[in-house]
């Protein structure tokens, strides 16, 4: 029972980050065109910025797939430990 519970958060947890990729990756390209329009610098550097805020995301993401996978004869605890280091 708990182990249902564990993957439902786990499905909750990628949701989450796919829409917040999703909406980073909008507001991204919103600044990249308004900040080439306006000839701001400051917009362009904060799109940069949203940049690796959305590597963050994707690499959580993964990680979060990786950690979903079941265990390999070389990794027989899976790699949930990848989990670790982004959630
Ligand atoms: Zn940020």
């Amino acid at each position: 029972m708990e182990r249902q519970d564990e993957a439902t958060q786990r499905k909750d947890v990628q949701r989450r980050l796919k829409l917040a990729s999703l909406l980073c990756f909008i507001f991204l390209w919103a600044e990249v065109v308004g900040g080439l329009i306006s000839g701001s610098l400051a917009v362009l550097s904060d799109a940069a910025h949203l940049t690796s805020d959305l590597m963050s995301f994707l690499f959580a993401v993964a990680a979060g797939h990786l950690a979903s996978m079941s265990g390999t004869t070389n990794y027989v605890s899976g790699v949930s430990c990848l989990a670790c280091m982004f959630y």
